[in-house]
């Protein structure tokens, strides 16, 4: 039988339990805040409920995230009452994005295009191949290829010259490509991978006009989530704006990249599904305001930011190239289902632009759900799955000691 270790203080606590990472009870007790202040975690009764304050003063705590000697760990209910704090494991999370955008890229690559009706007829219910490119399964397209990318140039820093570096390499020289050729590339992303490789600073190469927005960015922005997690919001816009523009300059663009990052991000912190989505009803157009976004710009995304979006039914779902059917879909998806499989699964049917809305919705899905819940079956038939792990593992290490 495997035995747990405590990952803070290594004690052998007794079989692998349902929260590989947990810690043990007395570090659980060191648990503080960033400026190493005490912090009390318990359930409001024995119906569940989470709380969190300070231990010194009863003031509550608003977030998930403390530390354990130095070590970040997440804070939560468990299912049956009692609270678990776990240590968070990087890699892992680092996985769970790459390889949850990659699987659902390419779940979706083989029906590309295909309209919803059509494939109801025939829904994806596994990772097929061929169809639409005639590619064997497994097959990733531009999405991955892309966030690969990037994830590649931030375990080198934050340097948007490389990030462009490797575009180019991508449209070039078929770099991070899934079987060594390019088959999928975008109008604007194409233009502006142009204007890289002619020179272009890499803030001007991006299209910057209101029908240069198809989801071209958001597809490939989930890894920045690991750079810029820890810094204020406004860093996190600007940086975001700035991995954005490379490709995709107007502001629809970046804010919907923003939403989408700001979602992982509270995810990451240990929020819930529908917690997160809350959160940003009322954090996304604040920061939108302080980064004076144009109102009218903002409430385009009214349907993410004030409504409820997983009550709207599917016909009210759009699924095509533009950024912001992209983002809602994603969204909806992941709210409307309970694990990776369906989430993705369901964002593939909605017919249309497949592959980026699974690889959206993946990036997320992986992110809450785990590793793990990834059928393993799916990543292991990714092409270029232990590539893309190392790929992981080297960016999880490279931030951890940056
Ligand atoms: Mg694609």
């Amino acid at each position: 039988m495997e035995i747990h270790h405590c990952p803070i203080c290594s004690t052998a606590l007794g079989p692998v339990p349902r929260y590989p990472r947990y810690v043990c009870r007395d570090c659980a007790a060191r648990a503080a805040d960033q400026n190493r202040r005490k912090l009390l975690f318990s359930n409001v009764d024995m119906s569940g409920g989470y709380m969190a304050e300070y231990a010194d003063s009863g003031e509550a705590y608003n977030s998930r995230v403390c530390y354990i000697d130095g070590i970040e760990c997440r804070a939560g209910e468990a299912r049956f009452g009692g609270i678990v704090i776990e240590a968070v494991d990087l890699p892992e999370k680092v996985k769970s994005v790459l390889l949850g955008v990659a699987v659902g890229d390419a779940l979706g690559v083989p029906v590309e295009f295909m309209n919803r009706d059509d494939i109801r007829r025939n829904p994806v219910t596994d990772m097929r191949g061929y169809g639409t490119y005639n590619l064997p399964p497994g097959t990733y397209s531009d999405d991955s290829s892309l966030t690969f990318c990037l994830a590649e140039a931030l375990a080198d820093g934050y340097d948007l010259h490389a990030i462009a570096r490797n575009f180019v390499k991508w449209k070039e020289e078929n770099y991070w490509t899934a079987r060594g050729m390019m088959f999928d590339i975008g109008i604007a992303t194409a233009q502006a991978i142009g204007r890289l490789a002619a020179g272009a600073h890499p803030d001007e190469a991006g299209g910057t006009g209101e029908d240069s927005n198809g989801n071209g960015s958001l597809m490939r922005i989930a890894p920045l989530l690991f750079y810029i997690r820890g810094m204020p919001a406004e860093r996190r816009f600007e940086i975001t704006r700035e991995v954005s523009s490379l490709t995709h300059g107007h502001i629809r663009s970046v804010v919907a990249c923003h939403y989408y990052l700001e979602y992982a991000r509270l995810l990451f912190n240990g929020a819930g599904l529908f917690e997160a989505y809350g959160t940003l009803q009322a954090t996304v157009p604040e920061l939108l305001e302080t980064v004076s976004v144009d109102p009218v710009e903002t409430a385009l995304f009214s349907r993410l930011l004030r409504g409820n979006i997983h009550e709207l039914p599917e016909d009210e779902i759009q699924s095509t190239g533009y950024v912001l059917h992209t983002l809602e879909a994603s969204v909806w998806c992941l709210l409307t289902t309970g694990s990776y499989r369906d989430a993705v699964l369901k964002a593939v049917n909605l017919g249309f632009d497949t592959d980026t809305t699974g690889a959206v919705t993946g990036g997320l899905a992986g992110l809450y759900y785990g590793l793990d819940s990834i059928p393993a079956e799916w990543r292991h038939q990714l092409a270029r799955h232990d590539d893309i792990e190392n790929l992981a593992e080297h960016l999880a290490e490279r931030l951890a000691t940056a």
